[in-house]
Protein backbone atom coordinates (compact mmCIF):
# COMPACT_ATOMS: atom_id res chain seq x y z
CA UNK A 1 0.00 0.00 0.00
CA UNK A 2 1.37 3.93 -1.36
CA UNK A 3 1.70 5.63 1.90
CA UNK A 4 -0.08 9.35 2.22
CA UNK A 5 1.48 12.32 3.25
CA UNK A 6 0.42 15.96 4.06
CA UNK A 7 1.34 17.75 0.64
CA UNK A 8 3.33 20.82 1.37
CA UNK A 9 2.95 22.19 -1.77
CA UNK A 10 -0.69 23.17 -1.05
CA UNK A 11 -1.97 21.43 -4.23
CA UNK A 12 -3.99 18.89 -2.27
CA UNK A 13 -4.27 18.17 0.73
CA UNK A 14 -2.69 14.57 1.04
CA UNK A 15 -0.31 13.54 -1.33
CA UNK A 16 0.73 9.72 -2.11
CA UNK A 17 4.19 9.19 -1.20
CA UNK A 18 5.91 6.52 -3.46
CA UNK A 19 8.82 4.39 -2.94
CA UNK A 20 11.68 4.40 -5.64
CA UNK A 21 11.15 0.40 -5.66
CA UNK A 22 6.92 0.73 -5.57
CA UNK A 23 7.27 3.02 -8.87
CA UNK A 24 10.37 0.62 -10.37
CA UNK A 25 7.56 -2.21 -10.26
CA UNK A 26 4.87 -0.44 -11.34
CA UNK A 27 6.59 0.97 -14.39
CA UNK A 28 8.40 -2.34 -15.15
CA UNK A 29 4.94 -4.28 -14.72
CA UNK A 30 3.48 -1.15 -17.40
CA UNK A 31 6.03 -1.35 -19.92
CA UNK A 32 6.18 -5.59 -19.82
CA UNK A 33 2.40 -5.97 -20.22
CA UNK A 34 2.37 -3.64 -22.99
CA UNK A 35 4.91 -5.47 -25.04
CA UNK A 36 3.54 -8.95 -24.47
CA UNK A 37 0.55 -7.97 -25.42
CA UNK A 38 1.70 -6.97 -28.60
CA UNK A 39 4.90 -8.62 -29.72
CA UNK A 40 4.54 -11.55 -26.94
CA UNK A 41 8.00 -10.76 -25.75
CA UNK A 42 9.45 -7.65 -23.94
CA UNK A 43 12.61 -6.37 -25.45
CA UNK A 44 14.48 -3.17 -25.09
CA UNK A 45 14.34 0.04 -26.25
CA UNK A 46 11.01 1.02 -26.12
CA UNK A 47 10.11 2.63 -29.69
CA UNK A 48 9.52 6.08 -29.95
CA UNK A 49 6.13 4.35 -31.98
CA UNK A 50 5.33 2.05 -29.29
CA UNK A 51 5.98 4.80 -26.14
CA UNK A 52 3.54 7.09 -27.80
CA UNK A 53 0.94 3.92 -28.21
CA UNK A 54 1.50 2.91 -24.48
CA UNK A 55 0.83 6.87 -23.40
CA UNK A 56 -1.78 6.85 -25.46
CA UNK A 57 -3.70 3.80 -23.66
CA UNK A 58 -3.65 6.36 -20.62
CA UNK A 59 -5.27 9.02 -22.13
CA UNK A 60 -7.93 10.84 -24.43
CA UNK A 61 -5.59 12.49 -25.98
CA UNK A 62 -1.76 13.53 -26.67
CA UNK A 63 -0.30 15.94 -28.74
CA UNK A 64 2.84 15.81 -30.11
CA UNK A 65 2.53 18.77 -31.82
CA UNK A 66 1.16 21.52 -29.35
CA UNK A 67 2.45 25.03 -29.19
CA UNK A 68 3.29 25.92 -25.57
CA UNK A 69 5.06 28.75 -26.32
CA UNK A 70 2.09 30.46 -23.77
CA UNK A 71 2.73 28.68 -21.14
CA UNK A 72 5.85 29.70 -20.86
CA UNK A 73 9.84 29.66 -21.58
CA UNK A 74 11.15 26.11 -21.98
CA UNK A 75 8.23 24.31 -21.35
CA UNK A 76 8.73 20.82 -23.11
CA UNK A 77 5.71 18.92 -22.21
CA UNK A 78 1.59 19.18 -20.25
CA UNK A 79 -0.52 16.91 -19.14
CA UNK A 80 -4.54 18.44 -18.52
CA UNK A 81 -6.72 16.31 -16.19
CA UNK A 82 -10.63 16.28 -16.67
CA UNK A 83 -13.34 15.60 -14.53
CA UNK A 84 -15.33 13.58 -17.50
CA UNK A 85 -12.17 11.62 -19.34
CA UNK A 86 -8.49 10.62 -19.27
CA UNK A 87 -5.91 13.21 -19.24
CA UNK A 88 -5.11 14.86 -21.78
CA UNK A 89 -0.78 15.35 -23.30
CA UNK A 90 0.48 17.75 -24.83
CA UNK A 91 4.21 17.51 -26.42
CA UNK A 92 6.32 20.41 -27.67
CA UNK A 93 6.18 20.50 -31.26
CA UNK A 94 10.13 21.68 -30.76
CA UNK A 95 10.74 18.48 -29.49
CA UNK A 96 9.33 16.79 -32.91
CA UNK A 97 12.28 17.44 -34.46
CA UNK A 98 14.70 14.32 -34.98
CA UNK A 99 17.60 16.35 -33.35
CA UNK A 100 15.64 16.19 -29.91
CA UNK A 101 14.28 12.55 -30.18
CA UNK A 102 15.63 11.91 -27.00
CA UNK A 103 14.00 14.57 -25.47
CA UNK A 104 10.97 14.12 -27.18
CA UNK A 105 10.89 10.27 -25.49
CA UNK A 106 11.66 11.61 -21.77
CA UNK A 107 9.08 13.76 -21.90
CA UNK A 108 6.32 11.47 -23.33
CA UNK A 109 7.66 8.75 -20.47
CA UNK A 110 7.13 12.21 -18.17
CA UNK A 111 4.01 13.08 -19.07
CA UNK A 112 2.93 8.98 -18.40
CA UNK A 113 4.41 9.13 -15.39
CA UNK A 114 1.52 12.45 -14.42
CA UNK A 115 -1.13 10.69 -16.19
CA UNK A 116 -1.38 7.71 -14.57
CA UNK A 117 -0.11 8.26 -11.16
CA UNK A 118 -1.41 11.76 -10.39
CA UNK A 119 -4.73 11.24 -12.30
CA UNK A 120 -6.45 10.10 -9.30
CA UNK A 121 -5.77 13.20 -7.24
CA UNK A 122 -7.60 15.11 -9.48
CA UNK A 123 -10.28 12.89 -10.01
CA UNK A 124 -11.09 13.48 -6.45
CA UNK A 125 -10.92 16.84 -6.66
CA UNK A 126 -12.96 17.11 -9.47
CA UNK A 127 -15.57 14.95 -7.20
CA UNK A 128 -15.25 16.80 -4.09
CA UNK A 129 -14.83 20.47 -5.90
CA UNK A 130 -17.23 23.15 -7.04
CA UNK A 131 -16.31 22.98 -10.88
CA UNK A 132 -17.52 26.51 -11.36
CA UNK A 133 -15.07 27.67 -8.71
CA UNK A 134 -11.77 26.99 -9.95
CA UNK A 135 -9.13 28.24 -12.51
CA UNK A 136 -8.53 25.83 -15.38
CA UNK A 137 -4.90 26.05 -14.59
CA UNK A 138 -5.24 24.41 -11.39
CA UNK A 139 -6.10 21.21 -13.55
CA UNK A 140 -2.82 20.89 -15.23
CA UNK A 141 1.10 20.39 -15.18
CA UNK A 142 3.39 22.25 -16.86
CA UNK A 143 6.88 20.79 -17.39
CA UNK A 144 9.57 22.88 -18.21
CA UNK A 145 12.69 21.70 -19.94
CA UNK A 146 14.67 21.30 -16.40
CA UNK A 147 11.96 19.43 -14.74
CA UNK A 148 11.63 16.61 -17.23
CA UNK A 149 14.20 14.29 -15.57
CA UNK A 150 15.80 16.34 -13.09
CA UNK A 151 13.58 18.07 -10.30
CA UNK A 152 14.66 17.68 -6.73
CA UNK A 153 12.10 15.50 -4.62
CA UNK A 154 10.52 18.45 -2.68
CA UNK A 155 8.83 19.10 -6.12
CA UNK A 156 7.39 16.07 -5.47
CA UNK A 157 5.19 15.60 -8.66
CA UNK A 158 7.72 16.43 -10.89
CA UNK A 159 10.09 14.22 -8.93
CA UNK A 160 7.80 11.42 -9.32
CA UNK A 161 7.00 12.24 -13.21
CA UNK A 162 10.72 12.56 -13.64
CA UNK A 163 11.44 9.00 -12.17
CA UNK A 164 8.71 7.24 -13.85
CA UNK A 165 10.21 8.72 -17.20
CA UNK A 166 13.52 7.04 -15.92
CA UNK A 167 11.82 3.48 -15.02
CA UNK A 168 9.55 3.23 -17.79
CA UNK A 169 12.78 3.86 -20.43
CA UNK A 170 15.00 1.74 -18.59
CA UNK A 171 12.99 -0.61 -16.16
CA UNK A 172 14.86 -1.74 -13.04
CA UNK A 173 15.68 -5.36 -13.79
CA UNK A 174 16.32 -4.22 -17.09
CA UNK A 175 19.21 -2.13 -16.37
CA UNK A 176 20.48 -3.63 -13.15
CA UNK A 177 21.00 -6.98 -15.10
CA UNK A 178 22.89 -5.06 -17.93
CA UNK A 179 25.10 -3.17 -15.48
CA UNK A 180 25.70 -6.15 -13.69
CA UNK A 181 27.27 -7.98 -16.88
CA UNK A 182 29.15 -4.85 -17.50
CA UNK A 183 30.77 -4.96 -14.07
CA UNK A 184 31.55 -8.78 -14.09
CA UNK A 185 32.90 -8.73 -17.49
CA UNK A 186 35.38 -5.93 -16.03
CA UNK A 187 35.88 -7.44 -12.66
CA UNK A 188 33.85 -4.96 -10.62
CA UNK A 189 32.06 -5.76 -7.77
CA UNK A 190 31.40 -2.25 -6.31
CA UNK A 191 29.19 0.60 -7.61
CA UNK A 192 31.34 2.96 -10.23
CA UNK A 193 31.95 6.32 -9.12
CA UNK A 194 30.71 8.95 -11.69
CA UNK A 195 34.38 10.34 -12.32
CA UNK A 196 35.87 6.83 -13.26
CA UNK A 197 36.07 5.87 -17.30
CA UNK A 198 34.08 2.92 -16.41
CA UNK A 199 30.99 5.54 -15.43
CA UNK A 200 31.48 6.50 -18.88
CA UNK A 201 31.41 3.16 -20.52
CA UNK A 202 28.75 2.03 -18.63
CA UNK A 203 26.50 5.78 -19.12
CA UNK A 204 27.39 4.55 -23.05
CA UNK A 205 26.43 1.10 -23.29
CA UNK A 206 23.00 2.62 -21.33
CA UNK A 207 22.26 5.18 -23.82
CA UNK A 208 22.59 2.41 -26.57
CA UNK A 209 20.64 -0.38 -25.10
CA UNK A 210 17.52 2.44 -23.85
CA UNK A 211 17.94 4.83 -26.51
CA UNK A 212 17.82 7.89 -24.45
CA UNK A 213 20.39 10.88 -23.53
CA UNK A 214 23.57 10.16 -21.32
CA UNK A 215 22.07 12.37 -18.75
CA UNK A 216 19.04 10.33 -18.54
CA UNK A 217 21.12 7.47 -18.53
CA UNK A 218 23.35 8.94 -16.02
CA UNK A 219 20.48 9.88 -13.37
CA UNK A 220 18.53 6.35 -14.14
CA UNK A 221 22.00 4.80 -13.22
CA UNK A 222 22.87 6.34 -10.02
CA UNK A 223 19.23 6.28 -9.04
CA UNK A 224 19.61 2.54 -9.09
CA UNK A 225 23.08 2.76 -7.55
CA UNK A 226 25.18 1.36 -10.45
CA UNK A 227 26.71 4.54 -10.18
CA UNK A 228 27.73 6.00 -6.99
CA UNK A 229 29.67 9.61 -5.98
CA UNK A 230 30.29 8.19 -2.93
CA UNK A 231 34.13 8.32 -2.58
CA UNK A 232 33.80 4.41 -0.90
CA UNK A 233 31.75 2.71 -3.79
CA UNK A 234 29.12 0.19 -2.16
CA UNK A 235 28.78 -2.86 -2.99
CA UNK A 236 26.43 -2.95 -6.37
CA UNK A 237 22.91 -2.72 -5.98
CA UNK A 238 23.28 -2.28 -2.22
ZN1 LIG B 1 5.79 17.30 -15.17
Amino acid sequence: MVAWVPDRSGRFAKRPHYTHPELDRECEAIVGRFLLDRYGRIEYPLSTSDLTVLVENYCSDVDQYADLSAEGDDVDGMTEFLPDAAPKVFISERLSDPRRGNRQRTTLAHELGHAHFHRHLYAERFLAGNLFDRRDQDDRMVCKRDKIIGAREVDWMEWQAGYVSGAILMPATVLRRRAGEFCATRGLHTAVHTESGEAREMELAAMEAFQVSREAARIRLLQLRCLTTERQPPSLFS
